[in-house]
């Protein structure tokens, strides 16, 4: 009988000292840090055009939309990018507090990662597709669940977000454009900004590379169909000011050099989504032809 107690007491203090284990181990998130440090590394935030501000990192983009009554921020980055994205809110004059809308291009850790933090900073109300809902608030990556180092922290949605339907806070307006495959919610947002009172259709693009997700098996249902859908909805686009949440995929650094030399319209730039979109179609195609081919091997 004694033994048994004493054994008993032995697993309890092991299962303790595990808790005090992982709480002292590195976020999950910490690694992609060290993998990708510019998405980390903070980068001065500078208006692009009208009310639309860049306020994510040098890797990552995270974007501010001003009113007189409030503003609107899509993403949120990496977990460890919200201080800095409220750094850079504050940096440009304006107020995190002040943000009454926070909006996500789609549900992987490093978009949505720092949108529980923004959340709580700023009180704003959290607005995402149905597709996406479930990893939010599960912090998971879809299909891939179980898996530590896709998760971000979890963030609860106030409002669910259709095909078409609009976000308005003030004079600020963005229209949510349903574009999945990267995720099951993957959305990107359109808005008009006007410059020198001319119009420009601006687009938020989500994603459309197949990295990090598995073709085959399906990474969810019905994502080979929800590609294609994106191609065939997406490739007759053709916006004024393309912006993505990489700035890699939108040539920021050219763009905002061209406009400190004095181009206020360097943003502007009809070519470079359509190419892009082609060459996505094109690589999601071969992965796909790839995954299938793995199959039909080891049957
Ligand atoms: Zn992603």
């Amino acid at each position: 009988m004694k033994h048994i107690v004493i054994s008993v007491i032995a697993v309890l203090l092991s299962q303790a000292s595990a808790q005090d284990a992982q709480q002292e181990a590195p976020a999950p998130w910490d690694q992609w840090a060290t993998s990708n440090p510019s998405w980390v590394e903070n980068t001065e935030p500078f208006r692009i055009i009208d009310n639309i501000y860049y306020v994510g990192t040098k890797g990552i983009g995270v974007f501010l939309i001003t009113s007189n009554s409030g503003h609107i921020l899509i993403d949120g980055g990496m977990p460890q990018n919200a201080g800095a994205v409220a750094g850079n809110i504050k940096t440009l004059g304006y107020d995190i507090k002040d943000v009454k809308a926070l909006l996500n291009s789609h549900a992987h850790f490093d978009h949505s990662g720092g949108l529980k933090a923004l959340k709580e900073m700023s009180g704003a109300v959290m607005i995402a597709s149905e597709g996406d809902r479930s990893a939010l608030e599960g912090g998971f990556y879809l299909g891939a669940e179980d898996n530590i180092n896709y998760s971000a922290p979890p963030v609860s949605v106030d409002r669910i977000i259709k095909d078409g339907e609009s976000v308005q806070i003030g004079e600020a307006a963005l229209t949510a454009n349903l574009t999945p495959g990267h995720t099951r919610g993957c959305t990107s947002w359109t808005m008009t900004a006007i410059e020198n009172g001319k119009p420009y259709d601006v687009l938020f693009f989500c994603s459309a590379t197949v990295a990090g997700n598995s073709l085959n098996p399906p990474q969810y249902e019905g994502i080979i169909e929800d590609y294609r859908e994106t191609f065939k909805k997406t490739k007759d686009w053709r916006p004024d000011i393309f912006l993505a949440n990489h700035p890699g995929f939108f040539k920021m650094t050219s763009k905002r050099a061209a406009q400190m030399n004095g181009d206020e319209l360097a943003f502007v730039d009809r070519e470079t989504f359509p190419a892009m979109i082609k060459r996505l179609e094109q690589a999601f195609e071969q992965s796909l032809t790839e995954a299938l081919a793995i199959e039909a091997t080891s049957e």
